[in-house]
This record gives structure tokens, C-alpha cells and sequence, in this order.
């Protein structure tokens, strides 16, 4: 490959070289070598014509041998959850009840009573049939109020003071689009679901203000250990606030599109905001919409009742005419849509409600989150409308046992990746952190051999029908997540005068053997041609 330069006058220097490596384009080339001039690139080729770019402040990095790529893109993060998680207790490995109560009990002791226990990431679907109880938190917590989200953020786990506290009784009603989860008494057992989660305030938790940047810089450093340079993130009102004022000081490390909730859908558009606004370090991306709720709390919207139920089929939140109304506004108004749907009956909704508003023409494509589970004759309108697939793959090793017990054959259909490849869809691939890490290599993996975390099925859950290449995964984590915000030009491959945000890992992704490849590290991190993490030992 001869060296490609921006238009600029003859030999500029560039400021810094990386050599001796493979860079891989993501433009269907390879080269050895790349060299950044401020925050683009300035050339990609031969190391020995690249290295006429070498000025005497010019930095030299000698990859030795490693694979450099386009800086990965995660699709879908919440920053803020994020970074609170990791402050709070944290569930996520909690094998058993047991387990999950020592932790609860070890911060409730390092917590002066009276104060907030706050945690995330349980996961009942591992610890066997039922919901946990109010009162097994009592036992551990009788004077600290305790709330802790589940795994996939659709459910939360209550104590007895903490109902107390937010006056939840065997009177209350369940609000729409929630549930109070009662035992035979008609009591509250702890268990909230949906918008429900909403009748618990006062709490950390559910405080907007929150930890505020210290959140954000937390949640940062994580996802610059993963060789994430951009995100697409979904938050709350108040963090662009906030995001906005690490961008004025110099202070974002990485590049982020938000998405705003659809409660703010009035005050965008009566600013005149469109999809798109901002710049390359933070702009907006549009609003996000929930249709339905999640797998793990078994309120995924279905069009069939879940297995072993006759009439169970989910949580609709928000669908039929409300839904049609919020997307036709947005749409009118230059805001793309990004629409939480798990179920296929959800998807079906999102898709209808999209497909009417596809004459309108709006600054960045619509999109689906999650589209876990689709009817097969679903999967050629995303292509046939350009609706992007915002897909977690980083999902599929916890969901495997879940969506056999609860969705049955239909799993032939769940994260159907390669199908709607095949049918020309932008797919983009994210991780819901926290829900999951931010581990890229962790979702590239899933995305490939579609197995448990111990390795079931040894051929892998439905591989031969959606597992994907690692070329296409990796252009889920990179070319088409730049697309999707249309920076399409300017991120996303490593070609002269994009963007210099650059990943470099400990060992080739491309061409390790299979069973290797979460093992990648990443070694070093550009963003915008600064470095931003290096690993010592690499
Ligand atoms: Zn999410």
C-alpha cells in the first residue's frame, strides 16, 4: 500500500509515527505503519516512506508486530449507572442468595445506620426460581434501607425499612407500566418491576445529582481499559450538562452521542435541537424510548405467552398510538429515535411505529436497542427501512439458559446477528455496561461462538445459523457505529485525515485460534491522536 496524505503542503511533519506494526484500515487494507499529525491521521503505508514524516519533536511508537485498529465504538452505555456501579456493591458474580447477603451485610456494616445501602447486578435467574424477598434483606439490613437493581436493570430488591420509607404498602397500587410483585397475602415482597422502580426515592440511587463528574471520570477509565474511544450513550437529563462541562475543560477523554430521554423530546425541540448537533468530542444523538422491559425479569413484551405460562407475555410500556405519536414528533423535528425493545411483539411495535415515519428525512437513522428477539418476517424491515440494530452481544453468554427456559424454540430468532447481516442491516455492536462490562473482547467472542461462559453448547447456541465472523464483528464495533452517527468520513478506519482515536491490542484478534480469543489486551489507546492508556508490560 503507497502512503495516502491529507491535501496539505509538501512533508508536513507529523507529530507522532507508529511503526513496525499492522494497522489494520477497516477499509480492506492493511499497512505497517501510520503517522498522526495533531488530532488526524496523516498517512497510512510503508514504514520506510512514512518515516520521511519524522521531524525532531516527532514521537516514535514501535508496535512490534501488534494489530492496530480503527478506536472501538461501544453503541450503548450509561455512562453515569456506570460509573455509580462501580462505587456500589456489586452483585454481578454473586453466585447464590448467600453470597449476595454477605456483601450486602459487609457495606451495611461499613455504613452508619439509617443511610442508603445501594448495590447492582443481582441476578436471579442463577440463584434458581423465585424472586428474593424483602425479608431476606431484613435479616442482614433490619436498620440500613437497601436497594438493589437486578442484573439487567428491570427490577429492583427492596428491604422492609426502604418500602417503609417510600410509604409502599399492601395499599399502594401498582403504577402503569410497573409492578408491585405481591406474595398470596397481597403483601409488597420487595420486588419492583418497571416503572414501579420509580416509587423508591430519597435514595443515591435514584438522585439525579448524584457523584456527579467523579461518576463520569470513573466510568471513563473503564472504558478506555476496553480500547473504547467512542460511545453512544443513554442517560439521564442532567449528565449532558455535566458532559458539557468536561468537554469545556478539556477533560472528556472520549468521544460521546447521547441520547436523551423522550421526556426531554419537548424542551429539544423547542431549542431547535437536532439529531446530530455537538461536535466530534459530544454531540447529540437523539432520544430514547422503552417499549418494553427485559429477559432476565421475563417482562421482554412477546406476541406468545412465555414457556410454562399460559398467559404471561411481558410488560408493554409505551406502544400503539403513545408510541406512534413520540416518534412521529421526534422525527419531525430532526430527532432520530433509539427504541428499547427486547420481545419480538416489542419489535414488531418499534418497527411499525418506524416504518411510518420513513419519509421523513432526519439528520441520523433511527435505531433499535437491544432487538434481542425478532420474528423471522421482522428481519428484513430493518434493512428495508434503515433502521440500525443496536445489538449486545455481551448479553448472549448470560441469556443463553434464560432464553431456553423462557422463549423455548422461539431462540432460534434471539440476537439473530447473521440474519440480519444477511439482509443488509446496520448492525452495531454495544454492551448495556453496567449491565455487562464494557469488554469488548468479552462481546466479540459472544458475537462469534455464542456460548455460556463455560462453554456451552460446545458447537455454540444457534452458531451455524447467527454466530458472525470476526471481521464482522469488528465492524460492528467500528465502521458502523460511525455510520450511524454520521461521522461515517471521519471515524471508524484508519485512513489519512480521519480521526487519530486508535487501539492497539497484545495479540491479533484476526488470526488466533478460536478458543484464544478473549485473550487480547489492549496495549495502547489514541484518542485524537493523544495517547491515552499504555500498558507498561506490553
Ligand atoms: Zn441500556
Amino acid at each position: 500500500m503507497t502512503p495516502r496524505r491529507t491535501k496539505e503542503s509538501a512533508a508536513p511533519t507529523a507529530s507522532l509515527l507508529l511503526v513496525n506494526g499492522r494497522i489494520l484500515t477497516m477499509a480492506g487494507g492493511s499497512a505497517g505503519a501510520l503517522a498522526v499529525r495533531g488530532d488526524r491521521i496523516l498517512a497510512v503505508g510503508r514504514e520506510r516512506d512514512l518515516l520521511a514524516l519524522r521531524g525532531p519533536k516527532t514521537a516514535v511508537v514501535d508496535l512490534r508486530g501488534r494489530l492496530a485498529l480503527p478506536g472501538f465504538t461501544d453503541s450503548h452505555v450509561h455512562l453515569r449507572p456506570l460509573g455509580r456501579t462501580l462505587s456500589q456493591v456489586n452483585l454481578v458474580s454473586a453466585r447464590t442468595l448467600a453470597a449476595a447477603l454477605r456483601r450486602v451485610a459487609a457495606r451495611t456494616r461499613r455504613t452508619p445506620k439509617g443511610h442508603w445501602v445501594t448495590g447492582a447486578g443481582f441476578d436471579k435467574n442463577r440463584w434458581g426460581e423465585a424472586f428474593p424477598d424483602r425479608r431476606d434483606l431484613d435479616r442482614v439490613a433490619p436498620g440500613h434501607p437497601v436497594i438493589l437493581r437486578s442484573r439487567d436493570g428491570h427490577s429492583v430488591w427492596v428491604n422492609s425499612l426502604a418500602l417503609r420509607k417510600c410509604r409502599i404498602s399492601r395499599e399502594t397500587k401498582s403504577p402503569p407500566g410497573g409492578v408491585i410483585v405481591r406474595d398470596a397475602a397481597g403483601e409488597p415482597t420487595g420486588i419492583l418491576q418497571e416503572r414501579a422502580i420509580a416509587l423508591i426515592h430519597g435514595c443515591p440511587e435514584s438522585d439525579a445529582g448524584g457523584r456527579g463528574a467523579g461518576d463520569l471520570r470513573a466510568a471513563f477509565r473503564s472504558l478506555l481499559r476496553h480500547g473504547i474511544t467512542s460511545v453512544h450513550a443513554m442517560e439521564e437529563s442532567e449528565t449532558f450538562g455535566d458532559l458539557e462541562r468536561l468537554k469545556e475543560t478539556g477533560r472528556l477523554p472520549l468521544r460521546v452521542t447521547i441520547y436523551r430521554p423522550a421526556a426531554d423530546l419537548d424542551t429539544l425541540i423547542g431549542a431547535g435541537i437536532r439529531s446530530g448537533f455537538g461536535d466530534e468530542w459530544l454531540r447529540i444523538g437523539g432520544v430514547k424510548l422503552l417499549v418494553d422491559g427485559s429477559l432476565g425479569s421475563q417482562t421482554a413484551w412477546l406476541f406468545d405467552p412465555y414457556e410454562g405460562s399460559r398467559k404471561a407475555r411481558g410488560v408493554p410500556v409505551l406502544y400503539g398510538r403513545d408510541l406512534r405519536d413520540v416518534v412521529h414528533r421526534a422525527a419531525e423535528a430532526g430527532l432520530a429515535c433509539a427504541i428499547h425493545a427486547i420481545g419480538d411483539r416489542a419489535n414488531a411495535e418499534a418497527l411499525d411505529a418506524l416504518e411510518r415515519v420513513r419519509a421523513i428525512p432526519t439528520p441520523l437513522p433511527h435505531r433499535i436497542e437491544h432487538a434481542q428477539l425478532l420474528r423471522a418476517s421482522d428481519i428484513p424491515r430493518f434493512a428495508a427501512s434503515r433502521i440500525v440494530a443496536s445489538m449486545q452481544p455481551c448479553h448472549i453468554p448470560g441469556d443463553i439458559d434464560a432464553a431456553e427456559r423462557y422463549w423455548g424454540k422461539r431462540s432460534r430468532w434471539a440476537y439473530p446477528v447473521r440474519s440480519l447481516l444477511r439482509t443488509g442491516a446496520s448492525v452495531i455492536f454495544g454492551s448495556d455496561a453496567p449491565v455487562e462490562a464494557a469488554d469488548v473482547m468479552f462481546g466479540l467472542c459472544a458475537a462469534v461462538r455464542r456460548q455460556t461462559r463455560d462453554g456451552r453448547p460446545p458447537a455454540g447456541w444457534y452458531r451455524r445459523e447467527e454466530g458472525v465472523g470476526r471481521l464482522a464483528a469488528l465492524r460492528a464495533y467500528t465502521v458502523e457505529p460511525a455510520r450511524a452517527t454520521a461521522e461515517a468520513g471521519l471515524k471508524g478506519k484508519l485512513l489519512p485525515g480521519y480521526l487519530a482515536d486508535i487501539v492497539v491490542l497484545s495479540e491479533d484478534v484476526l488470526h488466533i485460534p478460536l478458543r484464544n480469543l478473549i485473550r487480547p489486551r489492549v496495549a495502547l489507546v489514541l484518542v485524537g491522536g493523544r495517547i491515552r492508556l499504555r500498558r507498561r508490560s506490553d
